[in-house]
């Protein structure tokens, strides 16, 4: 990240942006055993607000919890950090990103011994796929890299080491001209993209994958579970192949970066209209009343920094 003012939260104290580094030798760094969260604040009318924060911190211990790390603060004192990044760098809209490492006490394979660190760093970010992304649509490639097998690396962490997989797919989708990597699970079936889930629209019913296929339990995701029961559009966890994509009448991927992104084309094959389409507009804008606080069902979600 560029060299600039603000404060990041380490370890409890709330630290200048240039002052916040690590050692060299942190374990973290030469063993990828890590977690972290994509949390996202939304400029509300009632003020800046943190997007389903509880769910988030829940994940993180979640994820610390799978990865056997002990994070030596609360929940609530990492819900407070995160407000506090927030008021502290003035962000009316803002990406926040928590994440727990080891320290540098000692390396090897074996973490014990060294001291859980975290952080919470934030920063204003917009629309992850770009915005002409949101309105029209993006390019996606199926990955000639495999999803992590479930009993390889584990899938419910958003844990550091699984983003090596994320980032080889993505490179080789950008490299060859898209915007986007899905992969498939090690028996072929529809997983997930880079950094999102997947949904496929047909015949008026909505599909995605079941977690079995190593997909990471998005917080979009299942608030798009929400916004389709109240829409009445029924969902079905399934496993999806890729041609049932190249034949849906629409796609799009779910993220806290991501936000509800369409795909146009997956394969250089043209998914319905190649467009945005009409349901994944409807959940799209539902999402953003949400997230934008025009949704009084679900003020709950919203966190007042
Ligand atoms: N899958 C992966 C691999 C991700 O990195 C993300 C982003 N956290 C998601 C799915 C979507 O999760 P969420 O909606 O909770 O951000």
């Amino acid at each position: 990240m560029a060299d600039r003012d603000g404060k990041i939260w380490m370890d409890g104290e709330m630290v200048d942006w240039r002052d916040a580094k690590i050692h060299v030798l942190s374990h973290t760094l030469h063993y990828g055993c890590g977690a972290f969260e994509g949390v996202r604040a939304y400029n509300t009318e009632a003020g800046t607000a943190i997007f389903r924060l509880k769910e988030h911190t829940d994940r993180l211990f979640n994820s610390a919890k799978i990865l056997r790390m002990a994070i030596p603060f609360s929940k609530e004192e990492v819900n407070e950090a995160q407000k506090a990044v927030v008021r502290a760098n003035k962000l009316e809209s803002c990406y926040l990103r928590p994440l727990t490492w080891y320290g540098s006490e000692k390396l090897g394979v074996s973490p014990k011994g060294n001291r859980v660190h975290l952080m919470v760093a934030a920063w204003a970010w917009g629309a992850y796929l770009g915005e002409e992304g949101l309105k029209r649509g993006i390019r996606v490639k199926t990955s000639s890299y495999t999803r992590h097998h479930v009993n390889i690396t584990m899938t419910q962490a958003k844990a550091v080491s699984n983003y090596s997989n994320s980032i080889l797919a993505n490179m080789e989708a950008l490299d060859d001209g898209y915007d986007e990597a899905l992969l498939l699970d090690a028996s072929g079936f529809v997983s997930e993209g880079a950094g999102e889930n997947i949904f496929v629209v047909k015949d008026g019913k909505i599909y995605t994958p079941d977690l079995s296929a190593g997909a990471l339990n998005g917080i979009t995701r299942n608030t798009v579970f929400h916004i389709c029961a109240d829409l009445g559009l029924e969902i079905v966890q399934k496993r999806i192949t890729r041609d049932e994509i190249y034949i849906a009448d629409e796609a799009f991927f779910t993220g806290t970066a991501a936000e509800v992104t369409p795909i146009r084309e997956l394969d250089r094959v043209q998914i319905g209209a190649g467009a945005r389409g009409p349901i994944t507009e409807k959940i799209q804008s539902a999402f953003f009343d949400i997230v934008n606080g025009r949704n009084p069902k679900y003020a709950d979600w919203l966190t007042r920094v």
